[in-house]
């Protein structure tokens, strides 16, 4: 949306008016949409890149305005044929050269058009994937200089993703065969699996390629309110979905069977909550007209299962609700996604019940038959079948299994055998169930062409998915930035205001620290640094409230001269305060079985006093009773140490209150008051926004003075003693 998106490092400012100036001239666009810039600096850099952005984003200009700077042809490979003719037209008309080449031309056509690519008449040239089957034609386009190899619609390439293309697969070998250009790769398509998928079998990264930037932007929906609730009975569940759109009025209802979709419609019908129900086991008709009576808005709610998805384009659904947890966070995110398409605030909730998790273990487990599961079928119709083939329902052959009584299990073995060619399988007339035969000679399991390893893997990846969900579930701290670091963006915010998780907190919500404040997060923080990695939460709030414990006095930590810095303060403060700086990404905590504390470099900033961040500060310590003034006593380092650097200091800010009066001609006092020297002198403000806290320090006198007042402070402060 703007030109102001944060550039990678390396790129300076030149170079992206140089980007903007580019994007105007040949685009005609006036700054870049979000993301774009990013991604456009990234391939200039020279870098592999795979971009996601959400359709719509503007993927194509990534790749199209590089084209107009960099040295050389840009491939680019797509397989929307029907579409390659109007985007080279496009490109055509805005004086771009560009042409296409995919098996609607001639070959006569495609020779003069590569040979047009020779003479370097084409900046863009759009080729449809299965060209390259051809081993003549790869041989053509090898003397060219290929500046950048874009692929559009990536996850072709990836088994895991919705639309995979074994014409894809070719195009690592045809990377090989054109000297390895640099590589664009986009897609719409972020989950985790599909993004890594694209990598490996693109070859990026590996054999000598730099590492590659993945770059996922535009997923981030602030308007929606994402909340979990945890639930216990159905009768729950619909009191939340009857408030939800009591309360905004209009919206989704998601169920993971068509059992739960018709109970629960009939449920808030029986409660005067007007809802069409839709699933897969309606007919066509049903279906369509339920559907209409929800988008031109006659009915305000829809009860569902996954199956209405597509047609949803309704942009005023003000709220959509998981009745049950769903298989994977992109499931989750994509139907929460259809709530607030207008960019209106909208409300997404998930009912969560544990007990809801056994549905999707179900569907995991019959979408993924395993060897197991196979065999036994195999096995059963082998017997079924000896006399002849057979007509019996699914639930039946499920039933005679016995132990593998999972129905959609058996479907997908069926389904699997019958891909294999062991069996046969065709409706007979008038009847709902299919007439099963064998296919002779029989064949041993092995010797079918099922891939056990590849079912195997995906049965892996669907549980993980599952355990995904249900820690999103099950997650505390902020949901968008789980969600947007599950999909793989980078700059996901720790912290949002439409959360549920964020607005439970929000009453201890992040600010700037005061001067005092300030300056217990500095030696909380130079604490840390002494004792970088060293020690975990406890012992650092022991050595910080200055604990003669055995342990602190046996490792000699009561030596150090962070100790007891905060002993005014109390462990009880001490600890809110390292959680807030955990929390504000300050403080470092390791994983595994005795986590330790370190500084990030935020962290290191701040104890520099270079960078102020906001915090969820505990009440300031300031506002608490003196809860220890025997304590102060008995912890040596701190208090006096300041008092002197205090004294020193305002020695320092009165001669130079004296020495700029004298150049200015006023009376001292109209440079600062000496209650004001003396706030200074206690708080010792380190940036322009703690001095505005100091009384008797507006905008005007921190305009006028600021800069001065924070050098004399900045130099009289700590002098290394902490730091
Ligand atoms: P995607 O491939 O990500 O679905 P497109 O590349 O087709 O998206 O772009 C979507 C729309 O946005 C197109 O109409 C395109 O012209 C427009 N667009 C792209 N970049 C910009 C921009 N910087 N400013 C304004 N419109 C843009
Ligand atoms: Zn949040």
């Amino acid at each position: 949306m703007s030109t102001s998106s944060p550039s990678p490092p390396g790129s300076d400012a030149p170079e992206q008016s140089a980007a903007v100036a580019a994007l105007t001239r040949h685009f005609g666009f006036r700054a870049f949409l979000d993301g774009q810039e990013r991604a456009v600096s990234a391939i200039l850099e020279g870098s592999d890149t795979l971009i996601v952005m959400p359709t719509g984003g503007g993927k194509s200009l990534c790749y199209q305005l590089p084209a107009m700077v960099l040295e050389g042809i840009t491939i680019v490979v797509s397989p929307l044929i029907a579409l390659m003719k109007d985007q080279v037209d496009g490109l055509t008309a805005k004086g771009v050269p560009a042409t296409f080449i995919n098996s609607a031309l001639d070959a006569r056509e495609i020779e003069q058009r590569i040979e047009r690519m020779r003479r370097g008449d084409y900046r863009l040239v759009y080729i449809a994937p299965e060209r390259f089957k051809s081993a003549r034609f790869v041989q053509a386009l090898a003397p060219l200089s290929v500046a950048l190899f874009a692929i559009d619609e990536a996850h072709c390439i990836s088994q895991w993703g919705h639309d995979f293309r074994p014409d894809y697969l070719r195009l690592k070998p045809v990377l090989a065969q054109l000297g390895q250009p640099q590589v664009a790769a986009l897609t719409a398509t972020a989950t985790p699996e599909v993004r890594d998928d694209i990598l490996v079998q693109l070859g990026l990264g590996v054999d000598g390629r730099r590492a590659p930037q993945v770059l996922v932007s535009g997923f981030a929906r602030g308007n929606l309110t994402l909340v979990v609730t945890h639930v216990h009975t159905a009768a729950e569940k619909l009191a939340r979905i009857s408030a939800a759109v009591a309360a905004v009025g209009s919206g989704i209802v998601y169920c993971a069977t068509r059992k739960n979709v018709e109970r629960v419609a009939q449920s808030l019908s029986h409660a005067d909550v007007r809802c069409i129900a839709y699933h897969g086991g309606m007919t066509d008709e049903q279906r369509n007209e339920a559907q209409d009576a929800f988008m031109r808005g006659e009915i305000p709610l829809a009860v569902a299962t996954n199956a209405l998805g597509m047609g949803v384009d309704r942009a005023d659904v003000r709220c959509v609700i998981h009745h049950d947890i769903p298989g994977s966070v992109e499931a989750y995110y994509q139907e929460a996604g259809r709530a607030g398409r207008d960019g209106e605030p909208a409300w997404c909730e998930l009912l969560y019940n544990y007990a809801d998790v056994r549905t999707q273990e179900f569907f995991v487990a019959g979408a993924n038959p395993g060897r197991e599961d196979i065999a036994q079928v195999y096995a059963i119709l082998q017997r079924l079948c000896a006399a002849g083939p057979i007509e019996m329902p699914i639930t039946q052959i499920a039933e005679l299994l016995g132990k593998t009584r999972n129905t959609m299990t058996v479907g997908g073995a069926l389904h699997l055998l019958e891909k294999a060619g062991a069996i046969q399988r065709e409706y007979a007339q008038g009847s709902r169930t299919h007439t099963t035969h064998l296919v002779t000679p029989i064949q041993p399991l092995d010797a079918l062409a099922i891939d056990f390893a590849r079912l195997e893997a995906k049965r892996s990846r669907d549980d993980e998915k599952l355990h995904r969900m249900i820690a999103y579930a099950e997650h505390k701290g902020c949901r968008h930035g789980f969600i947007l670091t599950y999909f793989g963006d980078l700059a996901a915010p720790t912290h949002c205001a439409t959360c549920d998780y964020c607005l439970a907190h929000r009453q201890a919500a992040a600010r700037l620290p005061t001067a005092d404040e300030q300056l217990a997060v500095r030696k909380a923080l130079s604490c840390i640094a002494r004792l970088d990695g060293c020690y975990g939460r406890g012992r650092i709030a022991q050595v910080l409230v200055g604990s003669r414990a055995k342990e602190v006095l046996d490792a000699g930590l009561d030596q150090l001269t962070t100790y007891a810095l905060l002993a005014d303060e109390g462990s009880e403060y001490v600890w809110e305060l390292l959680e807030a700086l955990i929390a504000a990404g300050c403080i470092a905590v390791s994983t595994g079985k005795y986590p330790t504390l370190s500084l990030t470099p935020l962290g290191h900033e701040v104890m520099h006093a270079r960078s102020a961040v906001a915090l969820t500060l505990p009440a300031a310590p300031a506002a608490r009773p003196a809860r220890s003034r025997d304590r102060r006593v008995a912890s040596h380092a701190a208090a006096p140490a300041e008092d002197a650097d205090s004294a020193a200091l305002l020695q320092a800010l009165r001669a130079w209150r004296r020495d700029e009066a004298a150049a200015r001609g006023v009376p001292a006092y109209h440079i600062y008051t000496d209650s004001t020297l003396h706030e200074l002198a206690r708080h010792q403000p380190q940036t322009n926004l703690a001095l505005l806290n100091i009384r008797g320090i507006g905008p005007a006198k921190a305009r006028q003075f600021g800069a001065a007042t924070l050098e004399i402070v900045r130099n009289k402060f700590f002098r290394g003693e902490i730091i």
